[in-house]
């Protein structure tokens, strides 16, 4: 008999898996439905023998030291800072938007302060910026909206800005200095061998066993458990009673390169043409010394695997209804992107499931476990 039932193998499933086994001697049976752990984060050598995500690019960065420490014991680290340049009016120029940005869109040779000045002019203020064209309007005005995330949002959400919650455009900041980061926070880093290696580290205990290529529902009434911790789509788990929750998916074409670099950026992004996203060059991410490369290429979709839950008013609303019958299900808890239906960050991901273990280690061992929780 496993204590635990865990559906999904991303960093929810895992984190959980790895705590219940390692923290508090629980046997914990993992079933994923796909071929491989890692969920959404797994990388694997492609043909050429290139290190490559299979679902794009997966950055690491965090500003929470207990979640840099807690996966720092499965994995080492690669020193990396982001960067991404957006095509725009024929350049290629540094997003998110900052000094050289604007100099250079503009022929120009502005100080910070007089970027911040201009900025000041054409932007609009919002009191309360509802939307994500609200939040963009209100700190660059209409025209670089226009040119840097009208089309691109329209293209990688299937809608206007105007119809999205202000966080979406919100995670991407404006700046007046020459900062050239696409991420500011304390902790930036590659594990240094990549994500799926760490997820082995992870699961790699006596206590843990892994089934692939099994969808949980084939296995409920055959392999007996007392809880279950569920990664998938909340909707899915609940038959969809209340109607399809939308996730938006993405097509990934991913080819090989018979040159040593193919882009002048780990990411290119491309608001205004074609009807990919962005180019990624893995190489950069993951510093690997190869004489070919490999790239992938990001088409967003409706139809396909579900990534991104849609930050919109009436999806909030629809998802509280699911909420409401999760929290009532004694016997599963959910975590992760899909199950909370939150555009999380990996690292929120890690934070969340190890809240939800504290909040287990808690009913588990009583008040010292919560007091304790990482220690070992
Ligand atoms: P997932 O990784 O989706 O894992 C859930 C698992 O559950 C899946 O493997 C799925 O197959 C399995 N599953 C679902 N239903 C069932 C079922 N019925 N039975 C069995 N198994 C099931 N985050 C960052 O921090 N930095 C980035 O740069 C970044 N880039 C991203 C780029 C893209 C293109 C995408 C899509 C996401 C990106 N993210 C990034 C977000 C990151 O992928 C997620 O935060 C993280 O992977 C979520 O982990 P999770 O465990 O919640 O979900
Ligand atoms: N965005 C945009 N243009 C860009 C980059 C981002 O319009 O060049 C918008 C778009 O809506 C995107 C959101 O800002 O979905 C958040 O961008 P981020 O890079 O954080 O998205 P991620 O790829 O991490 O999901």
């Amino acid at each position: 008999m496993f204590d635990y039932c865990i559906v999904g193998a991303g960093f929810a499933g895992s984190v959980l898996a790895e705590r219940l086994a390692r923290g508090s001697g629980k046997r914990v049976l993992v079933v994923e439905k796909r071929s491989h752990i890692g969920g959404n984060a797994y990388d694997h050598y492609d043909d050429a023998g290139i290190l490559v995500h299979r679902y794009g690019p997966h950055i690491f960065h965090t500003n929470s030291r207990d979640v840099f420490q807690y996966l720092s014991r499965f994995t080492e680290w690669r020193p990396y800072e982001h960067h991404v340049l957006a095509s725009v009016d024929g350049q290629r120029v540094p997003m998110p938007i900052n000094l050289d940005t604007l100099n250079r869109l503009y022929s120009r040779n502005m100080t910070s302060q007089e970027a911040e000045a201009y900025l000041a002019q054409v932007a609009e203020p919002h009191d309360h910026p509802r939307t994500s064209e609200d939040v963009v309007v209100a700190r660059v005005g209409r025209e670089l909206y226009e040119k840097f995330f009208r089309n691109y949002t329209r293209k990688q959400w299937g809608l206007d800005p105007s119809q999205l919650d202000a966080s979406v455009t919100a995670r991407v900041p404006v700046r007046t200095n020459r900062d050239a980061r696409y991420f500011t926070d304390t902790y930036q880093a590659m594990p240094k061998h990549g994500y799926t290696r760490m997820f082995e580290n992870m699961l790699d205990h006596d206590n843990i066993h892994v089934m692939l290529q099994t969808d949980y529902r084939e296995i409920e009434g055959l392999i007996p458990y007392k809880s279950m911790i569920y990664s998938g789509p909340v909707d899915e788990y609940f038959d969809s009673c209340y109607g399809k929750l939308p996730y938006r998916s993405l097509e990934f074409k991913h080819e090989t390169h018979d040159q040593e670099w193919f882009q002048e950026a780990p990411v290119v992004n491309f608001p205004n043409e074609h009807l990919y996203t962005r180019s990624t060059e893995f190489k950069y991410l993951t510093g690997q010394k190869h004489p070919k490369t490999s790239i992938v290429y990001e088409y967003p979709t409706d139809d396909g695997d579900p990534y991104y839950p849609i930050p919109r008013p009436e999806n909030a609303e629809l998802y509280k209804k699911y909420k409401a019958l999760a929290d009532v299900e004694s016997r599963t808890r959910f975590v992760g992107r899909l199950a909370t239906y939150k555009y999380y960050n990996m690292d929120q991901v890690v934070a969340q499931a190890l809240a939800t273990y504290q909040k287990i280690a808690g009913v588990i061992d009583g008040a010292h476990a919560l007091a304790t929780p990482l220690a070992e």
